[in-house]
């Protein structure tokens, strides 16, 4: 790790000339010890950080710095936004998922081996230098395969977000020449030819809040996560879903897929195939080819659109069929006691 200087706000945060800044430190610090990321100048937000969830007006008020256990365990998000308490529960581990915030989650970088081994060539790491993931040989079996593109094709690897995406959510940022809201679909980049600029915030910009609406589709949800071992893994497939139905018709959907996009993957296609349609099985199906009809898998990771499909589809039919599993089926379902 190259030496740095470690700040406490408020002492001029945010600041356009940007100190990086450290919330839990569960992506920020392992990357630095891997000398991916060297920043010189550190501004820890514990304490700085509004941590407050609040109702405001048919939104949740999300403070950033909130623990994504604290979130995960909030009674709102409990009875009405079962898809994000899914997709925080099944994320990390307990201990991580106790120091890390909601803020920083967001903006957790790829699991890309190519990205956090410094001995490989990375676009994203360093700009122009290759993309080392994509060479004869390499093991491609964990990147993306929606919203590649020649540069790179890391897979965003985060849970919350994919549900934050799917639900509507918006962030609400801080900085020195304005602060304004994004919303969460808009604010990772896709990577094109600037991979290493991944989202829309400035430099120095400061995530202060994050809002969720709170809908009868959002309350009607669930996170169903694919991965390689039952626990403490990242997807290789997800699908964020809530569905509004009227009878058997779907008056409004959300769905977002993760572990197979470069970017958290809202998926306005397969809503607007089920949007005002009869939610069934073939319906369902086509919802899941929509979402996947982009898809442009480099070697290696085709079994990931079968993969995602199937996963939507299952979300969706399950949702339909029996509404929001509770933690206990939630669990059983993850561990693969209620399949086949
Ligand atoms: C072993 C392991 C397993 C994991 N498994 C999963 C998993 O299965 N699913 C999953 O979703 N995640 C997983 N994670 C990732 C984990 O959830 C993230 O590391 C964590 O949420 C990041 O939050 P943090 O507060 O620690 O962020 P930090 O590490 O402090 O910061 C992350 C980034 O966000 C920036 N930042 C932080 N807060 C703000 C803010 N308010 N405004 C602007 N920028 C900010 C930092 O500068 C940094 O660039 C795993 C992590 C580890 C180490």
């Amino acid at each position: 790790m190259v030496p740095f200087t470690l700040t406490t706000p408020p002492d001029a945060v945010p600041n356009a000339d940007g100190p990086t800044y450290l919330a839990g430190g569960t992506t920020l610090a392992d990357l630095m010890k891997l000398n991916v990321l060297q920043p010189d100048r550190v501004a820890h937000l514990r304490g700085f950080q509004s941590t407050a969830i609040e109702e405001i007006d048919g939104e949740l008020w999300v403070g950033a710095g909130c623990t994504m256990a604290a979130l995960a365990d909030h009674p709102i998000v409990r009875a009405r936004l079962p898809a994000v308490r899914h997709a925080l529960i099944l994320a990390a581990s307990p201990q991580i998922r106790n120091m890390a915030t909601v803020g920083g989650n967001l903006l957790q970088r790829t699991r890309c081996p190519y990205y956090r081994h410094t001995e490989f060539r990375c676009n994203k790491r360093e700009p122009g230098s290759g993309c080392d993931a994509q060479e004869e040989g390499a093991d491609r079996s964990l990147m993306a395969v929606l919203g590649t593109s020649e540069r790179c094709i890391a897979n965003y690897p985060g849970d919350f977000a994919v549900a934050f995406a799917a639900l509507g959510g918006t962030i609400e940022t801080a900085h020195p020449d304005g602060n304004r809201s994004i919303s969460a679909t808009d604010l990772h980049r896709l990577p094109e030819d600037t991979p290493h600029i991944e989202t829309v915030l400035r430099p120095g910009e400061l995530i202060s809040q994050l809002v969720l609406p709170l809908s009868p589709a959002a309350a009607n949800g669930w996170y169903c996560k694919v991965r390689e071992r039952s626990s403490y893994a990242f997807a290789l497939a997800s699908a964020a879903v809530g569905l509004e139905l009227d009878g058997d018709r779907v008056t409004s959907c959300h769905i977002a897929l993760g572990g197979v996009g470069t970017k958290p993957w809202r998926s306005p296609e397969a809503e607007a195939v089920l949007t005002g349609q009869q939610a069934t099985d073939e319906r369902i199906e086509a919802a899941s080819e929509a979402a996947l009809a982009d898809a442009n898998p480099p070697k290696g990771t085709e079994y990931k659109v079968t993969l995602a499909k199937r996963t939507l589809a299952f979300a969706l039919k399950r949702l339909r069929d029996e509404g929001p599993p509770d933690d206990a089926t939630l669990l059983a379902l993850q561990h693969g006691r209620e399949f086949g």
